[in-house]
Protein backbone atom coordinates (compact mmCIF):
# COMPACT_ATOMS: atom_id res chain seq x y z
CA UNK A 1 0.00 0.00 0.00
CA UNK A 2 1.57 3.48 -1.29
CA UNK A 3 1.53 5.92 1.55
CA UNK A 4 3.11 9.01 2.91
CA UNK A 5 4.97 11.98 1.04
CA UNK A 6 5.86 10.93 -2.09
CA UNK A 7 2.46 9.73 -3.38
CA UNK A 8 1.08 12.93 -2.00
CA UNK A 9 3.93 14.83 -4.15
CA UNK A 10 3.50 12.83 -7.61
CA UNK A 11 -0.52 13.40 -6.88
CA UNK A 12 0.11 17.14 -6.98
CA UNK A 13 1.76 16.82 -10.23
CA UNK A 14 -1.20 18.16 -12.72
CA UNK A 15 -1.82 21.38 -9.95
CA UNK A 16 1.96 21.99 -10.02
CA UNK A 17 2.65 21.46 -13.69
CA UNK A 18 -0.36 24.25 -14.78
CA UNK A 19 0.93 26.25 -11.57
CA UNK A 20 4.46 26.79 -13.13
CA UNK A 21 3.66 26.70 -16.79
CA UNK A 22 0.36 28.34 -17.03
CA UNK A 23 -0.69 30.40 -19.51
CA UNK A 24 2.44 30.83 -21.40
CA UNK A 25 5.53 28.68 -20.78
CA UNK A 26 4.92 25.44 -22.86
CA UNK A 27 8.95 25.08 -21.71
CA UNK A 28 8.45 25.04 -18.01
CA UNK A 29 5.37 22.78 -18.37
CA UNK A 30 7.34 20.51 -20.14
CA UNK A 31 10.19 19.90 -17.82
CA UNK A 32 7.85 19.69 -15.21
CA UNK A 33 5.94 17.06 -17.10
CA UNK A 34 9.10 15.05 -17.44
CA UNK A 35 9.84 15.55 -13.38
CA UNK A 36 6.08 14.62 -12.93
CA UNK A 37 6.82 11.20 -14.93
CA UNK A 38 10.29 10.61 -13.34
CA UNK A 39 8.37 10.67 -9.99
CA UNK A 40 5.54 8.55 -11.08
CA UNK A 41 8.47 5.75 -12.44
CA UNK A 42 10.36 6.41 -9.08
CA UNK A 43 7.21 5.70 -7.43
CA UNK A 44 6.15 2.56 -9.58
CA UNK A 45 9.58 1.15 -8.66
CA UNK A 46 9.73 2.42 -5.17
CA UNK A 47 6.34 0.92 -4.62
CA UNK A 48 4.55 -1.23 -7.20
CA UNK A 49 1.13 -1.80 -7.27
CA UNK A 50 -1.76 -0.13 -8.30
CA UNK A 51 -2.14 3.00 -6.21
CA UNK A 52 1.44 4.01 -7.72
CA UNK A 53 0.09 3.24 -11.02
CA UNK A 54 -2.87 5.27 -10.59
CA UNK A 55 -1.32 8.54 -8.75
CA UNK A 56 1.45 7.87 -11.21
CA UNK A 57 -0.44 7.91 -14.08
CA UNK A 58 -2.65 10.66 -12.83
CA UNK A 59 0.45 12.85 -12.58
CA UNK A 60 1.44 12.11 -15.67
CA UNK A 61 -1.91 12.69 -17.57
CA UNK A 62 -2.23 16.14 -15.34
CA UNK A 63 1.17 16.53 -16.50
CA UNK A 64 -0.17 16.33 -20.19
CA UNK A 65 -3.47 18.35 -20.13
CA UNK A 66 -1.35 21.44 -18.60
CA UNK A 67 1.41 21.00 -21.37
CA UNK A 68 -1.36 21.29 -23.86
CA UNK A 69 -3.42 23.59 -22.19
CA UNK A 70 -0.45 25.96 -21.93
CA UNK A 71 0.43 25.28 -25.27
CA UNK A 72 -2.51 26.59 -26.73
CA UNK A 73 -2.64 29.27 -23.87
CA UNK A 74 0.50 30.34 -25.38
CA UNK A 75 -0.64 30.01 -29.42
CA UNK A 76 -3.27 32.08 -28.69
CA UNK A 77 -1.25 34.80 -26.28
CA UNK A 78 1.34 35.35 -29.58
CA UNK A 79 -1.31 35.70 -32.05
CA UNK A 80 -2.95 38.14 -29.55
CA UNK A 81 -0.01 39.98 -29.75
CA UNK A 82 0.72 39.92 -33.56
CA UNK A 83 -2.82 41.14 -34.19
CA UNK A 84 -1.94 44.16 -31.82
CA UNK A 85 1.22 44.75 -33.48
CA UNK A 86 -0.66 45.04 -36.51
CA UNK A 87 -3.35 47.00 -35.27
CA UNK A 88 -0.56 49.49 -34.17
CA UNK A 89 1.30 49.34 -37.82
CA UNK A 90 -2.36 49.95 -39.17
CA UNK A 91 -2.64 52.92 -36.55
CA UNK A 92 0.60 54.37 -37.92
CA UNK A 93 -0.26 53.08 -41.39
CA UNK A 94 -3.15 55.53 -41.21
CA UNK A 95 -2.09 58.36 -39.90
CA UNK A 96 0.51 58.75 -42.66
CA UNK A 97 -1.81 58.51 -45.09
CA UNK A 98 -3.83 60.73 -43.44
CA UNK A 99 -1.03 63.08 -42.62
CA UNK A 100 -0.47 63.31 -47.10
CA UNK A 101 -4.07 63.40 -47.73
CA UNK A 102 -4.14 66.72 -45.41
CA UNK A 103 -1.16 67.80 -47.73
CA UNK A 104 -2.25 67.04 -50.38
CA UNK A 105 -5.50 68.66 -50.22
CA UNK A 106 -3.54 71.89 -48.92
CA UNK A 107 -1.53 72.23 -52.06
CA UNK A 108 -4.55 71.11 -54.03
CA UNK A 109 -6.49 74.78 -52.03
CA UNK A 110 -3.10 76.71 -52.86
CA UNK A 111 -3.22 75.19 -56.56
CA UNK A 112 -6.82 76.55 -56.67
CA UNK A 113 -6.60 79.47 -55.79
CA UNK A 114 -3.43 80.02 -58.17
CA UNK A 115 -5.79 78.88 -60.56
CA UNK A 116 -8.66 81.18 -59.76
CA UNK A 117 -6.02 84.16 -59.78
CA UNK A 118 -4.56 83.59 -63.47
CA UNK A 119 -7.89 83.02 -64.56
CA UNK A 120 -9.13 86.49 -62.71
CA UNK A 121 -5.90 87.87 -64.71
CA UNK A 122 -6.56 86.15 -68.23
CA UNK A 123 -10.18 87.73 -67.70
CA UNK A 124 -9.06 91.09 -66.45
CA UNK A 125 -6.83 91.37 -69.34
CA UNK A 126 -9.07 90.32 -72.13
CA UNK A 127 -11.21 93.29 -70.86
CA UNK A 128 -8.65 96.24 -70.86
CA UNK A 129 -7.88 98.58 -72.91
CA UNK A 130 -5.71 101.03 -71.56
CA UNK A 131 -2.35 100.29 -69.61
CA UNK A 132 -3.69 101.91 -66.69
CA UNK A 133 -6.95 99.45 -66.90
CA UNK A 134 -4.52 96.32 -66.86
CA UNK A 135 -1.84 97.48 -63.45
CA UNK A 136 -4.95 96.72 -60.97
CA UNK A 137 -5.76 93.38 -62.94
CA UNK A 138 -1.72 92.51 -62.78
CA UNK A 139 -1.04 94.12 -59.40
CA UNK A 140 -3.47 91.16 -57.42
CA UNK A 141 -2.43 88.28 -59.74
CA UNK A 142 1.46 88.84 -58.57
CA UNK A 143 0.57 88.79 -55.29
CA UNK A 144 -1.94 85.94 -55.35
CA UNK A 145 -0.34 83.96 -58.26
CA UNK A 146 3.13 84.72 -57.19
CA UNK A 147 2.93 85.68 -53.56
CA UNK A 148 5.49 88.15 -53.89
CA UNK A 149 5.20 91.37 -52.84
CA UNK A 150 8.01 93.42 -53.85
CA UNK A 151 8.35 93.51 -57.84
CA UNK A 152 8.51 95.56 -61.19
CA UNK A 153 6.97 95.11 -64.91
CA UNK A 154 8.47 96.69 -67.11
CA UNK A 155 6.81 97.51 -70.92
CA UNK A 156 8.87 97.82 -74.07
CA UNK A 157 8.53 101.48 -75.31
CA UNK A 158 10.32 102.43 -78.56
CA UNK A 159 9.90 106.25 -77.63
CA UNK A 160 11.86 105.95 -73.82
CA UNK A 161 15.57 106.11 -74.35
CA UNK A 162 16.20 103.07 -72.46
CA UNK A 163 14.12 101.02 -74.46
CA UNK A 164 11.62 100.12 -71.74
CA UNK A 165 9.62 101.95 -69.38
CA UNK A 166 8.13 100.70 -65.94
CA UNK A 167 4.25 99.54 -65.85
CA UNK A 168 4.14 99.01 -62.17
CA UNK A 169 6.40 98.66 -59.23
CA UNK A 170 5.76 97.75 -55.57
CA UNK A 171 8.40 98.01 -52.83
CA UNK A 172 11.74 98.15 -55.06
CA UNK A 173 14.02 100.66 -53.51
CA UNK A 174 17.44 100.04 -53.09
CA UNK A 175 16.55 97.35 -55.64
CA UNK A 176 18.25 96.50 -58.85
CA UNK A 177 15.03 95.94 -60.10
CA UNK A 178 13.96 99.42 -59.66
CA UNK A 179 14.43 100.79 -62.63
CA UNK A 180 15.46 99.08 -66.04
CA UNK A 181 18.54 101.08 -66.34
CA UNK A 182 19.79 99.40 -63.00
CA UNK A 183 18.35 96.17 -63.82
CA UNK A 184 19.62 95.85 -67.03
CA UNK A 185 23.21 96.69 -65.37
CA UNK A 186 23.18 94.20 -62.82
CA UNK A 187 21.91 91.28 -65.60
CA UNK A 188 25.34 92.50 -67.48
CA UNK A 189 27.30 92.78 -64.76
CA UNK A 190 26.69 89.39 -64.22
CA UNK A 191 26.95 88.13 -67.74
CA UNK A 192 23.24 87.41 -67.93
CA UNK A 193 21.00 88.16 -71.04
CA UNK A 194 18.50 91.06 -70.85
CA UNK A 195 15.40 89.83 -71.83
CA UNK A 196 15.38 85.84 -70.33
CA UNK A 197 14.71 84.47 -67.73
CA UNK A 198 17.19 84.23 -64.57
CA UNK A 199 17.07 83.24 -61.06
CA UNK A 200 19.58 85.81 -59.02
CA UNK A 201 21.24 84.74 -56.27
CA UNK A 202 22.67 88.07 -55.56
CA UNK A 203 22.63 91.17 -54.92
CA UNK A 204 19.17 89.88 -53.67
CA UNK A 205 17.49 86.84 -54.23
CA UNK A 206 15.02 87.30 -57.26
CA UNK A 207 13.86 86.24 -60.04
CA UNK A 208 13.52 87.38 -63.87
CA UNK A 209 10.80 86.39 -66.91
CA UNK A 210 10.54 88.14 -70.28
CA UNK A 211 7.42 89.33 -71.84
CA UNK A 212 7.68 87.61 -75.46
CA UNK A 213 5.62 88.27 -78.53
CA UNK A 214 6.17 86.05 -81.50
CA UNK A 215 9.98 85.95 -80.37
CA UNK A 216 10.49 89.29 -78.97
CA UNK A 217 10.72 91.10 -75.96
CA UNK A 218 7.89 93.59 -75.20
CA UNK A 219 8.10 93.14 -71.39
CA UNK A 220 10.16 92.19 -68.44
CA UNK A 221 8.91 91.29 -65.23
CA UNK A 222 11.39 90.95 -61.94
CA UNK A 223 10.64 90.01 -58.44
CA UNK A 224 12.27 89.95 -55.49
CA UNK A 225 12.13 86.55 -53.70
CA UNK A 226 9.91 86.72 -50.06
CA UNK A 227 12.07 85.45 -47.68
CA UNK A 228 12.71 81.20 -47.61
CA UNK A 229 11.10 81.52 -50.91
CA UNK A 230 12.07 78.26 -53.43
CA UNK A 231 13.69 80.32 -56.17
CA UNK A 232 13.33 77.58 -58.79
CA UNK A 233 9.42 77.44 -58.73
CA UNK A 234 9.32 80.52 -57.95
CA UNK A 235 11.13 81.12 -61.49
CA UNK A 236 8.96 78.97 -63.27
CA UNK A 237 5.70 80.05 -62.13
CA UNK A 238 6.92 83.75 -62.86
CA UNK A 239 7.61 82.58 -66.43
CA UNK A 240 4.25 81.47 -66.77
CA UNK A 241 2.68 84.46 -65.55
CA UNK A 242 4.77 86.67 -68.03
CA UNK A 243 3.71 83.98 -70.34
CA UNK A 244 -0.05 84.82 -69.74
CA UNK A 245 -0.08 88.04 -69.75
CA UNK A 246 1.74 88.22 -73.13
CA UNK A 247 -1.40 88.21 -75.43
CA UNK A 248 -2.63 91.26 -73.40
CA UNK A 249 0.45 93.06 -74.15
CA UNK A 250 0.17 92.39 -77.78
CA UNK A 251 -3.79 93.67 -77.65
CA UNK A 252 -2.51 96.76 -75.45
CA UNK A 253 0.17 97.69 -77.97
CA UNK A 254 -2.20 97.43 -80.71
CA UNK A 255 -4.77 99.22 -79.38
CA UNK A 256 -1.83 101.75 -78.85
CA UNK A 257 -0.65 101.97 -82.21
CA UNK A 258 -4.11 102.65 -84.01
CA UNK A 259 -4.25 105.35 -81.29
CA UNK A 260 -1.27 106.92 -81.76
CA UNK A 261 -1.36 106.41 -85.74
CA UNK A 262 -4.66 108.79 -85.61
CA UNK A 263 -2.19 111.27 -83.40
CA UNK A 264 1.06 111.02 -85.19
CA UNK A 265 2.31 112.98 -88.22
CA UNK A 266 3.56 110.01 -90.55
CA UNK A 267 6.39 111.57 -91.96
CA UNK A 268 7.91 112.61 -89.26
CA UNK A 269 6.51 110.20 -86.32
CA UNK A 270 5.54 113.52 -83.91
CA UNK A 271 2.34 114.80 -82.80
CA UNK A 272 0.21 116.35 -85.11
CA UNK A 273 -0.28 120.35 -84.64
CA UNK A 274 -3.56 119.59 -83.13
CA UNK A 275 -2.65 117.08 -80.13
CA UNK A 276 -0.38 119.94 -79.50
CA UNK A 277 -2.88 122.60 -78.72
CA UNK A 278 -4.84 120.47 -76.56
CA UNK A 279 -1.73 119.21 -75.12
CA UNK A 280 -0.49 122.79 -74.54
CA UNK A 281 -4.23 124.19 -73.16
CA UNK A 282 -3.88 121.75 -70.56
CA UNK A 283 -0.10 121.92 -69.52
CA UNK A 284 -0.99 125.98 -68.54
CA UNK A 285 -3.79 125.35 -66.71
CA UNK A 286 -1.69 122.44 -65.05
CA UNK A 287 0.90 124.50 -64.33
CA UNK A 288 -1.69 127.49 -63.21
CA UNK A 289 -3.46 125.35 -60.41
CA UNK A 290 0.02 123.43 -59.24
CA UNK A 291 2.56 126.69 -59.43
CA UNK A 292 4.70 125.09 -61.46
CA UNK A 293 6.65 125.95 -65.43
CA UNK A 294 6.72 124.73 -68.41
CA UNK A 295 9.10 125.59 -71.44
CA UNK A 296 8.15 126.05 -74.95
CA UNK A 297 10.36 125.25 -77.89
CA UNK A 298 9.70 126.60 -81.75
CA UNK A 299 11.94 124.97 -84.02
CA UNK A 300 12.11 126.07 -87.88
CA UNK A 301 14.42 124.26 -90.51
CA UNK A 302 17.05 127.19 -92.09
CA UNK A 303 16.64 127.73 -96.12
CA UNK A 304 14.64 124.45 -96.46
CA UNK A 305 12.64 125.70 -99.11
CA UNK A 306 16.29 126.01 -100.81
CA UNK A 307 16.75 122.69 -99.98
CA UNK A 308 13.75 121.03 -101.15
CA UNK A 309 14.58 123.41 -104.68
CA UNK A 310 17.56 122.39 -104.78
CA UNK A 311 17.71 118.43 -103.92
CA UNK A 312 14.21 117.92 -104.51
CA UNK A 313 11.07 117.39 -102.54
CA UNK A 314 11.64 113.46 -101.90
CA UNK A 315 14.99 114.73 -100.16
CA UNK A 316 13.50 117.34 -98.09
CA UNK A 317 10.63 114.64 -96.55
CA UNK A 318 13.74 112.63 -95.57
CA UNK A 319 15.22 115.56 -93.75
CA UNK A 320 12.41 116.32 -92.30
CA UNK A 321 11.43 112.52 -91.34
CA UNK A 322 15.01 112.53 -89.40
CA UNK A 323 14.47 115.91 -87.57
CA UNK A 324 11.28 114.33 -86.41
CA UNK A 325 13.29 111.31 -85.02
CA UNK A 326 16.32 113.31 -83.33
CA UNK A 327 13.76 114.93 -81.51
CA UNK A 328 11.58 112.05 -80.28
CA UNK A 329 14.98 110.62 -79.17
CA UNK A 330 16.06 113.70 -77.28
CA UNK A 331 13.59 114.51 -75.15
CA UNK A 332 12.18 112.95 -72.28
CA UNK A 333 9.36 110.41 -72.24
CA UNK A 334 7.29 113.11 -70.06
CA UNK A 335 8.17 116.18 -72.77
CA UNK A 336 5.80 116.33 -76.36
CA UNK A 337 6.83 117.03 -79.67
CA UNK A 338 4.69 117.95 -82.52
CA UNK A 339 4.96 119.26 -86.06
CA UNK A 340 3.34 122.61 -85.99
CA UNK A 341 3.88 123.17 -89.76
CA UNK A 342 5.58 122.74 -92.89
CA UNK A 343 8.99 122.37 -91.39
CA UNK A 344 8.35 123.52 -88.29
CA UNK A 345 8.27 121.86 -84.39
CA UNK A 346 7.56 122.17 -81.39
CA UNK A 347 8.87 120.74 -78.08
CA UNK A 348 6.52 121.33 -74.71
CA UNK A 349 8.85 120.33 -71.63
CA UNK A 350 6.46 120.36 -68.78
CA UNK A 351 8.19 121.73 -65.51
CA UNK A 352 11.86 122.36 -67.47
CA UNK A 353 13.63 125.14 -65.71
CA UNK A 354 14.50 128.09 -68.59
CA UNK A 355 18.27 127.00 -68.01
CA UNK A 356 17.89 123.50 -68.74
CA UNK A 357 15.42 123.97 -71.84
CA UNK A 358 17.95 126.18 -73.15
CA UNK A 359 20.80 123.62 -72.85
CA UNK A 360 18.41 120.79 -74.54
CA UNK A 361 17.45 123.23 -77.41
CA UNK A 362 21.20 123.82 -77.88
CA UNK A 363 21.57 120.14 -77.56
CA UNK A 364 19.12 119.59 -80.07
CA UNK A 365 20.45 122.16 -82.25
CA UNK A 366 23.74 120.98 -82.47
CA UNK A 367 22.89 117.06 -83.22
CA UNK A 368 20.21 118.51 -85.93
CA UNK A 369 23.99 120.44 -87.31
CA UNK A 370 26.14 117.29 -86.98
CA UNK A 371 23.67 114.74 -88.74
CA UNK A 372 25.08 114.02 -92.43
CA UNK A 373 22.30 113.58 -95.23
CA UNK A 374 23.81 112.10 -98.03
CA UNK A 375 22.53 112.55 -101.51
CA UNK A 376 24.55 110.89 -104.14
CA UNK A 377 28.18 111.86 -103.63
CA UNK A 378 27.34 114.45 -102.21
CA UNK A 379 26.80 115.45 -98.07
CA UNK A 380 24.03 117.93 -97.50
CA UNK A 381 23.97 119.32 -93.86
CA UNK A 382 20.92 121.26 -92.30
CA UNK A 383 20.84 123.64 -89.62
CA UNK A 384 17.44 124.85 -87.38
CA UNK A 385 16.49 127.97 -85.59
CA UNK A 386 14.89 127.55 -82.39
CA UNK A 387 13.40 129.81 -80.26
CA UNK A 388 12.35 129.06 -76.33
CA UNK A 389 9.76 130.54 -74.63
CA UNK A 390 8.69 130.24 -71.03
CA UNK A 391 5.23 129.78 -68.83
CA UNK A 392 4.30 131.83 -66.56
CA UNK A 393 7.15 133.89 -66.96
CA UNK A 394 6.98 134.69 -70.15
CA UNK A 395 3.05 134.74 -70.71
CA UNK A 396 -0.14 134.41 -69.68
CA UNK A 397 -1.83 132.28 -71.80
CA UNK A 398 -0.80 129.29 -74.51
CA UNK A 399 -1.37 131.96 -77.04
CA UNK A 400 0.85 134.56 -76.22
CA UNK A 401 3.66 132.18 -74.82
CA UNK A 402 3.46 130.38 -78.82
CA UNK A 403 3.56 134.15 -80.07
CA UNK A 404 6.38 134.20 -77.64
CA UNK A 405 8.62 131.71 -78.95
CA UNK A 406 7.52 132.33 -82.67
CA UNK A 407 9.29 136.12 -82.00
CA UNK A 408 12.14 134.18 -80.30
CA UNK A 409 12.83 131.83 -83.54
CA UNK A 410 12.42 134.99 -85.46
CA UNK A 411 15.04 136.56 -83.97
CA UNK A 412 17.51 133.63 -83.94
CA UNK A 413 17.11 133.58 -88.10
CA UNK A 414 17.37 137.37 -87.98
CA UNK A 415 20.79 136.94 -86.07
CA UNK A 416 21.89 134.26 -88.55
CA UNK A 417 19.90 131.24 -88.13
CA UNK A 418 21.34 128.19 -86.19
CA UNK A 419 20.84 129.18 -83.60
CA UNK A 420 18.52 129.00 -80.37
CA UNK A 421 17.38 132.52 -78.72
CA UNK A 422 15.05 132.62 -75.66
CA UNK A 423 12.37 135.24 -75.54
CA UNK A 424 13.28 136.79 -72.25
CA UNK A 425 16.42 137.63 -73.51
CA UNK A 426 15.00 139.76 -76.60
CA UNK A 427 13.05 141.38 -74.30
CA UNK A 428 15.89 142.24 -72.19
CA UNK A 429 18.22 142.59 -74.14
CA UNK A 430 16.73 146.46 -75.47
P1 LIG B 1 14.06 130.06 -93.24
O1 LIG B 1 15.46 129.75 -92.93
O2 LIG B 1 13.73 131.47 -93.17
O3 LIG B 1 13.12 129.22 -92.40
O4 LIG B 1 13.84 129.62 -94.72
P2 LIG B 1 12.88 128.53 -95.26
O5 LIG B 1 13.21 128.28 -96.68
O6 LIG B 1 12.92 127.35 -94.40
O7 LIG B 1 11.50 129.23 -95.07
P3 LIG B 1 10.06 128.92 -95.52
O8 LIG B 1 9.18 128.87 -94.31
O9 LIG B 1 9.71 130.02 -96.51
O10 LIG B 1 10.06 127.55 -96.23
C1 LIG B 1 9.42 126.45 -95.78
C2 LIG B 1 9.35 125.47 -96.89
O11 LIG B 1 9.10 124.18 -96.37
C3 LIG B 1 8.24 125.73 -97.84
C4 LIG B 1 7.75 124.36 -98.26
O12 LIG B 1 8.03 124.09 -99.62
C5 LIG B 1 8.54 123.42 -97.41
N1 LIG B 1 7.74 122.41 -96.89
C6 LIG B 1 6.67 122.51 -96.04
N2 LIG B 1 6.17 121.28 -95.76
C7 LIG B 1 6.94 120.38 -96.42
C8 LIG B 1 6.92 118.94 -96.52
O13 LIG B 1 6.10 118.26 -95.95
N3 LIG B 1 7.89 118.35 -97.30
C9 LIG B 1 8.84 119.07 -97.93
N4 LIG B 1 9.76 118.46 -98.65
N5 LIG B 1 8.87 120.42 -97.86
C10 LIG B 1 7.93 121.07 -97.12
MG1 LIG C 1 9.05 128.04 -91.67
MG1 LIG D 1 12.39 127.38 -92.39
Amino acid sequence: MTTGWPTALVSLGPAVSTFVGHPRSSARSAVFLAVAAAGAAALYVTDPGITSLVVGGWSVLGGAFSLALTMRTARDFAGQTNDLGSVRARRQQLAKELGELKRVGAQTEREHKETLALYGLIKGLANAMKWADVKPTLESAVDQYLGVADYALYIADPKNREGFRLLTARRLDGSPGASWATLERCLQERGLAAGEAHRLDAPEKAVTAPVLENGELVGYFYARAPHKADLDALLSKAQSFASEISFAFRRLRLFQEVENLSQIDGLTGVYRRGDFDTRLEREAVRAKTFKTTFGLMLLDIDHFKGLNDRYGHPFGDQVLKRVGEILNTSVYDTDFVARYGGEEFVVLLPRAQPEGAARKAEMIRMAIEAEKFQLGFETVRVTVSIGIAHFPRDAGTPEELVAEADAAMYEAKSRGRNQVVDSWAIRHSS
